[in-house]
């Protein structure tokens, strides 16, 4: 048997392979050591033996409850994400693996790899109203990639739309890929409305250092990108930093900052209520976009979710928050399950790529709801 992490957006070490039924394995801490909880590996070994993984420093991960009811994802074909029966006990996270062919990669979730991204850029730019620019470098040299989707209309409300700033959040990335399919999908009418009244900014990418390092929740300096948004500095977090140079420059009357959450077994949205900035309008927004949002997507729930700020207390390195205040606008976090929709529960697949690429065309059909009243 041989375990290995080396490739892109790989996260494993193996402390113990000498056992089938007890292999011992690690994650690997983001740089700085604060955060760790994305895995992503490939086991090969012999057709038919059984495998018992597991990552006995589950415990210290950054979000223990994300373990509860989980199920790792894996796949043979790199093509389809199945989910293995897997436990959390005593601290370790333990999953049970009967090899159906040679290999098979194992991840917190779909991974969505540095290739896959620039997969993403090269097939959107060759839409006649796609323009890709380049905000500026990362700490690890890579490019922060704009795509813009619409025309030289000022006139028209402009929609930004970011994801991965964790970058384990994958979903976020899965996401954009599905919403940028249906936008410039010219069959599509809910693109062709939307287009009409409204210019994309999207960020498809917010994080690619921390992506390609395997990181779950930091870049390449180990920092917390959702934290920067108001002191953003080219020292330690240039992605925020060039990204709110641009929004400044042209302006933003919706923000949508696409994440996953670890612990909460659903999709829901988080406002910005705490801002001082909030307003009547930003709340009229809000409930149209929402009600808009829970008819176009089965999967969105307006239930369960995270704790809403008191007024004025809302904390605005946050992303969201930050552009709230900034911009008086529609804003809004969207985070996606790890584990599955407790509300629709697929137990081959779970969350997935597919149903995250849903839901970015059910939030189209949202934006579309509410681009009216934007400006
Ligand atoms: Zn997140």
């Amino acid at each position: 048997m041989r375990i290995t992490a080396n490739f892109d957006g790989g996260n494993i070490e193996v402390i113990n392979q000498e056992n089938h039924d007890d292999v011992q394995l690690a994650i690997r801490p983001d740089e700085g050591g604060e955060f760790y909880q994305w895995f992503n590996f490939k086991l090969e070994g012999v057709v038919g033996a059984k495998y018992t993984l597991n990552i006995i420093n589950a415990d210290g991960a950054s979000y223990p409850k994300g373990w509860e009811n989980y199920q790792a994802a894996a796949t043979y074909d790199r093509q389809t994400w199945f989910r293995l029966p897997t436990r959390y006990q005593d601290g370790k996270l333990i999953i049970d693996v009967q090899l159906e062919c040679d290999a098979i990669q194992i991840a917190y979730f779909a991974p969505y790899s540095y290739e896959r991204h620039q997969d993403l850029l090269a097939a959107v730019q060759v839409h006649p109203l796609v323009t890709l620019s380049h905000l500026g470098e990362t700490l690890d040299k890579r490019d922060l990639t704009l795509v813009k989707v619409g025309d030289d209309d000022e006139e028209k409300a402009k929609i930004w739309i970011t994801a991965r700033q964790h970058p384990g959040e994958t979903m976020a990335e899965w996401l954009v890929e599905g919403l940028l399919n249906n936008l410039l999908d010219g069959d599509c009418p809910t693109a062709k409305a939307l287009l009409d009244k409204a210019n994309f900014y999207i960020v498809p990418n917010m994080n690619p250092d921390g992506s390609a390092r395997g990181h779950l929740r930091t870049n390449a300096a180990g920092v917390n990108l959702n934290r920067e948004w108001q002191s953003p500095s080219l020292a330690k977090s240039p992605e925020v930093f060039h990204v709110t140079q641009k929004m400044k420059q042209i302006g933003v009357d919706l923000f949508y900052d696409v994440h996953g959450d670890e612990g909460l077994p659903y999709v829901f949205l988080a406002g910005c209520e705490g801002v001082p900035a909030y307003n009547e309008k930003m709340a009229s927004l809000q409930t149209s976009f929402v009600d808009a949002l829970l008819l176009a997507s089965a999967d969105f729930q307006d239930k369960y979710g995270y704790d809403k700020d008191e007024p004025g207390k809302a904390n605005l390195t946050v992303a969201s928050n930050w552009v709230a205040q900034e911009f008086q606008c529609l804003s809004n976090t969207l985070e996606m399950p790890f584990k599955d929709n407790e509300n629709m529960p697929d137990p081959i697949s779970g969350w997935s790529p597919e149903r995250s690429m849903y839901l970015g065309e059910a939030s189209l059909v949202a934006m579309l709801a509410v681009v009216d009243k934007l400006r």
